[in-house]
């Protein structure tokens, strides 16, 4: 990879500044996405020669199989890592929160959003038929399928902040019964 590389103007404006590389013992760079894959090449460019570096690429979503694979790659690292997490800024958040809940430090976690979430209506929806978040592209009032249980939901104004999610009610459910 050449070193060029490191300067590739970095597409959209990102509401998070671009990370300098720290140094580390090792790397692990987990890609939500083929975007990401990019970026994080782009930032493994600037690190050391020798040091080495894992990559894990994933889907562009958060979910149990994503999650499941993030534990599994974080829970295989080593002292002296640093992780690399790249996505839409919804992923890496729930990203954060699992690499966080595993012991990892805020120093040793490097986030990169490759999207905000504020440019996409994209939420979190608890569905209130089968007690499941899922992620969104959706407004206030749109309706969305649910992924888990195929209820077609319509996306209240109200915040669950246990689920930190809105509220998904099965379309054309009398919610004053
Ligand atoms: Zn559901």
């Amino acid at each position: 990879m050449p070193a060029a590389n490191a300067r590739l103007p970095w597409p959209g404006v990102p509401r998070w500044p671009a990370p300098e590389l720290p140094p580390a013992a090792s790397y692990l760079a987990c890609c939500f996405g083929e975007t990401a894959g990019e970026r994080a090449e782009a930032l493994l460019a600037g690190a050391d020669h020798g040091i080495p570096v894992q990559r894990a690429a994933l889907a562009a979503r958060w979910d149990a199989e994503e999650e499941a694979e993030l534990r599994r790659l974080i829970n295989a690292c080593h002292t002296g890592v640093r992780i690399i997490l790249v996505g839409p800024e919804s992923v890496v958040l729930q990203a954060m929160a699992v690499a966080r809940e595993l012991g990892a430090s805020t120093d040793e976690i490097i986030p990169v959003a490759t999207e905000a979430a504020a440019h996409r209506p994209r939420r979190r929806v608890f569905c209130a038929a089968c007690r499941r978040s899922f992620d969104a592209v959706a407004e206030i009032g749109a309706r969305v399928a649910c992924p888990v249980c195929a209820a077609e939901l319509t996306v209240n104004h109200r915040f669950s902040g246990p689920h930190a999610a809105y509220f998904g009610w099965p379309t054309g459910l009398d919610l004053h019964q």
